[in-house]
């Protein structure tokens, strides 16, 4: 079969092979990258969305706890101006007797214990303390100048003292609330709550909240965890911490800076702080981040902020890019698996069509070709007929031909005949008158010497008849014949012929049983011996030799003459019909054709030799009849 070429054409090896190692090349890292890419934005949509929550959440608790502080610090407000009220302080700051202070003090310390403030206590318009609620303490503030006190300075000029300090005395913590206490329009004291407030911090710690309370300063003041308590959350001059350590409102305390490591605004009031690791702040071995989110308290200058720790929420966020990065390259592999499968799928698809295609053709041509075989069967079938008709047409055309070859030799050799019979004729004519004779003179010996003499040429004259009649039969195919008979026959046909050349006859062959016609065989004979005798007529001493061997059940007879032989170019056409070399009415060229027809008819063969030492050889090869008989038939004439 022949196949289509466009059908399996392949693809260019170029073609083929870039776009599936770019692919093998790129895909990977393409895929590593794009794994990294989405897991990174599930992470930040994870964060951002969770810390939207998480504020959301962080705005309500620090609204709870902004108030709750607010409560806390409002609550006092009214104390300082209650003493405006009382007029023993007023007695005290007109007249400051002992008598009058202890007075006041006891009050004091009533008022204190029963509002559960740190301390209460009374100056003068020069921030002298007057009266005291500790003034049994040993570090008690009685007599103490505090005029250097915030609070102070904006009280005595009758604005409200709010302050978040440490005391200087014995250096702890509080809130200061400040009244200047009013008298006929004037200013006649100032009147001093120290409340502290560590208390918010130990719910703060309790409910774990991380949250502090920074002041006007940006210090804070409160804090749930103490290692941020008076840290700065605002960058200070050196200028403002001059000031604020001359003002002693923080101690000697060094108001550093709460640093965190990365700062970053989300909205107004909304933070991302992250602290280092090994801070003291954390105990932690990671980075810790907070969303803080402040909020200022009212009637204060202060603000409140609460930080919400982020690790949960950024091992959450991990966890989701994690999650996204493995989704996608699990729907990638199973992207990759379904596109390798469809193309397999493809292939076999293809393949299986272009199979069932190359069938179809193959079918298609097999029954074209079927119908061109049926058709040229059609035809050797007639042509068949037809050389069987010109067989048998040229069968019958030899059959003439041999005929015609045989009528023609008769005719040929009719005028020898003539010549043969002549001579014993008028050989016996003589004989009979010469015994008439004899007889009358009754000499009877020698006619009846002539008489026997006219027997014998009787004899030779009905063998020649006989052998010329035998020659003219038309014979068969079929039969068989004995070389030693059919050589003889034929000599003695060519008999005057022979005698009259002197020949010298070697015979070398058996007298084998060979499968032709006897007559056919005399007749080749005739005819290759005859050729011989023609080839030899110039040749002073002809020789002629007949020759025989055994081969592949065969048996071979070599005619070789010593004669003129045979030129080149008439060689070509010695088996031709007609051809001949001999003049006028001599040769009618059938005798070689009819002689290598008969023995091809008997499945024998006859072909031509060229002896290097001159003459011709012919080659009569026919089938053998039976086993060679043990003696060799050898004659000499
Ligand atoms: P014809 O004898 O009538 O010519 P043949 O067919 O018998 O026809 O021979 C054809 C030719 O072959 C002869 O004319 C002769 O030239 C050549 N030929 C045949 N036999 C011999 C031979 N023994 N020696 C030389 N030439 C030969």
């Amino acid at each position: 079969m022949k196949c289509d070429p466009n059908l399996y054409r392949a693809a260019s090896p170029s073609l083929a092979v870039k776009p599936r190692l770019i692919r093998h090349l790129f895909l990977p890292p393409l895929i590593i990258a794009l794994m990294i890419g989405l897991g990174y934005i599930g992470f930040w949509v994870s964060e951002h969305y969770g810390i939207r929550s998480l504020g959301e959440n962080g705005q309500r608790q620090l609204e709870l706890h902004a108030r709750a502080v607010e409560s806390e610090i409002s609550k006092y407000t009214y104390l300082p101006s209650l003493l405006e009220l009382e007029t023993s302080v007023s007695i005290l700051l007109a007249d400051p007797t002992p008598e009058h202070r202890q007075t006041v003090d006891d009050y004091l310390e009533g008022l204190n214990r029963r509002s559960r403030s740190r301390a209460i206590y009374v100056m003068d318009t020069t921030g002298r303390v007057m009266a005291t609620s500790n003034w049994r303490d040993v570090d008690s503030y009685l007599g103490e100048d505090l005029s250097f006190r915030a609070y102070f300075q904006n009280a005595v000029r009758g604005q409200p003292g709010r302050f978040y300090g440490i005391g200087s005395t014995n250096g702890e913590p509080g809130y200061y609330l400040a009244h200047g206490l009013e008298e006929h329009g004037k200013i006649i004291g100032v009147a001093v709550v120290k409340v502290r407030l560590e208390a918010m911090e130990e719910r703060w710690q309790r409910a774990r909240l991380e949250a502090f309370v920074s002041d006007e300063n940006g210090i804070i003041i409160l804090s749930s965890d103490p290692a941020r308590r008076l840290k700065s959350v605002v960058p200070l001059s050196d200028e403002t911490k001059e000031k604020l350590a001359r003002s002693l409102q923080y101690y000697w305390f060094p108001l550093n800076e709460l640093q965190p490591l990365a700062r970053e605004t989300l909205s107004e009031g909304v933070e991302k702080l992250t602290f280092p690791a090994n801070s003291e702040l954390v105990s932690d071995e990671e980075n810790i981040s907070y969303l803080s989110q402040t909020r200022p308290l009212s009637d204060t200058p202060w603000n409140f902020t609460l930080l919400t720790p982020l690790q949960d929420l950024r091992r959450e966020a991990i966890n989701q890019g994690i999650l996204v990065a493995v989704a996608f390259a699990l729907v990638a592999f199973l992207l990759i698996a379904w596109n390798e499968r469809r193309k397999v799928i493809a292939t076999r698809l293809a393949a299986r069509e272009a199979l069932q295609e190359a069938n179809n053709q193959l079918e298609r041509r097999i029954t074209e070709r079927t119908v061109d075989l049926r058709a040229s069967n059609e035809r050797l079938k007639g042509q068949i007929r037809e050389r069987r008709q010109a067989e048998e047409t040229l069968r019958r055309a030899q059959d003439e031909l041999v005929q015609a070859g045989k009528l023609a030799a008769i005719g040929q050799m009719s005028t020898s005949i003539a010549h043969e019979l002549n001579q014993p004729l008028a050989a016996l004519r003589t004989l009979s008158g010469n015994t008439v004779r004899f007889l009358e003179r009754g000499q009877l010996d020698v006619a009846s010497t002539n008489l026997k003499t006219i027997n014998e040429l009787i004899d030779r004259m009905g063998r020649i008849t006989a052998s010329l009649r035998s020659f003219a039969r038309r014979g068969d195919d079929k039969g068989q014949a004995g070389l030693g008979k059919g050589v003889d026959a034929a000599l003695q046909l060519l008999g005057a012929r022979v005698e009259n050349a002197h020949l010298q006859l070697h015979r070398h062959f058996e007298d084998v049983q060979v499968q032709i016609d006897q007559t056919r065989l005399e007749q080749i004979l005739v005819n290759l011996i005859g050729n011989a005798l023609d080839a030899m007529q110039a040749q002073p001493q002809p020789v002629l030799w007949l020759e025989g061997d055994t081969v592949d059940g065969k048996y071979r007879l070599r005619v070789r003459d010593n004669g003129h032989g045979i030129d080149a170019e008439a060689r070509k056409h010695l088996f031709e019909p007609f051809f001949t070399t001999k003049p006028g009415e001599q040769g009618l060229g059938l005798g070689l054709t009819l002689s290598a027809s008969l023995a091809a008819a008997t499945g024998g063969h006859l072909g031509v030799e060229h002896p290097a030492s001159g003459g011709t050889a012919f080659v009569l090869s026919l089938p053998l009849v039976s086993p060679l008989p043990p003696s060799q038939y050898e004659q000499r004439p």
